[in-house]
């Protein structure tokens, strides 16, 4: 079994974007800038935009964060899109979701500029990904195809199925992995709460990628030997052997498929740290203008 170190890879993706970062410094004299909405104390998503921040000054990026109380009106939120919108300075925004219910999730995603939509939820983005033109993917998918691709991991021809239907892990994830490209070129089945028979299904998956949002659901004997395992899942779960006491899990069971696997990401450090980066590496392309010229 290999393991696909996350943390190894995001690293050599950052220094690349630090050098292209000088790169670009030096020729425009500005470096890309990424823009974040937060809304609310939700400690977790302070956590998520905190580190989004600290990752875009690790590669020299700028980064603003613009904070909301949870009671801030959609209208204010959508005028504070309209602003970001109109910033020539700021390349990328994202919104931290999920946002109050009282604001509409998707108005506000859809007021986004799509060239400044780095997190790729636009429905332009969406869009332009299915039909195969450019555009900003969503960071745990691109995070996803860059580990397989700089993992050498052959993807075309296999049967790769997916656990997990979301818009924005499960349901671009398929559409990647379909595509005609490389990596891509597989044969894909998406599995979700309503799929009959999920084993046989899995036990058939020469590329598994799980995305359910349940801890350790999958067990070694719903995997075939020499399986490659991608676990996007992360739950924090109490445990004894750690001074926090919370201990990080996936989706799978790690111990026990970590045997039969090739090749299998690790929770923590497998798909968590790819997201972030790719986070960045779209910004970089919006700054370079590389997906809407
Ligand atoms: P969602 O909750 O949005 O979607 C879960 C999907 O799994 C749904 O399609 C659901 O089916 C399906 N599902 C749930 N239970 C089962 C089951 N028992 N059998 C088969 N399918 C099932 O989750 P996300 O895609 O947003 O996230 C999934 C996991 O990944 C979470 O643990 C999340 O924390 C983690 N995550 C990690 C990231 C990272 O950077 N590492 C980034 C994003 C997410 P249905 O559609 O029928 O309801």
């Amino acid at each position: 079994m290999k393991l696909i170190d996350g943390k190894k890879i995001s690293a050599t993706m950052k220094d690349e974007i630090a050098a292209e970062v000088i790169r670009i410094k030096d020729k425009n004299g500005k470096v890309p800038h990424l823009a974040a909405i937060l809304v609310g104390e939700d400690p977790a998503s302070q956590t998520y935009v905190n580190n989004k921040a600290k990752a875009c000054e690790k590669v020299g990026f700028d980064s603003s964060n613009y904070r909301f109380p949870v009671d801030v009106s959609e209208k204010e939120l959508l005028d504070a899109v309209t602003f970001i919108n109109n910033d020539p300075d700021i390349d990328g925004l994202i919104v931290q979701l999920p946002l109050p219910d009282h604001i509409d999730n998707q108005k506000v995603i859809q007021h986004i500029l799509p060239e400044k939509d780095v997190d790729g939820f636009h429905p332009v983005n969406v869009g332009r990904m299915t039909i195969g033109l450019p555009s900003y993917v969503s960071a745990t998918p691109y995070g996803i195809m860059e580990m397989l691709m700089r993992s050498r991991i052959e993807t075309k021809g296999k049967n790769c199925v997916i656990l997990g239907r979301s818009n924005i892990v499960g349901k671009p994830m398929s559409l990647l992995m379909a595509r005609n490209d490389e990596p891509g070129n597989a044969t894909v089945t998406v599995c979700h709460s309503k799929t009959q028979n999920l084993s046989e299904i899995t036990s058939r998956a020469d590329i598994l990628i799980v995305a359910i949002g349940q801890p350790e659901f999958v067990t070694a004997d719903m995997v075939k030997e020499g399986a490659v395992v991608i676990d996007v899942g992360i739950h924090r779960v109490p445990s004894s052997e750690t001074k926090s006491g919370f201990k990080l899990i996936g989706d799978v069971r790690f111990d026990e498929v970590s045997k039969k696997a090739s090749f299998i990401t690790p929770v923590p450090g497998g798909v968590g740290p790819m997201t972030i980066v790719s986070l960045l590496m779209n910004t970089l392309k919006a700054s370079k203008k590389e997906i809407y010229g």
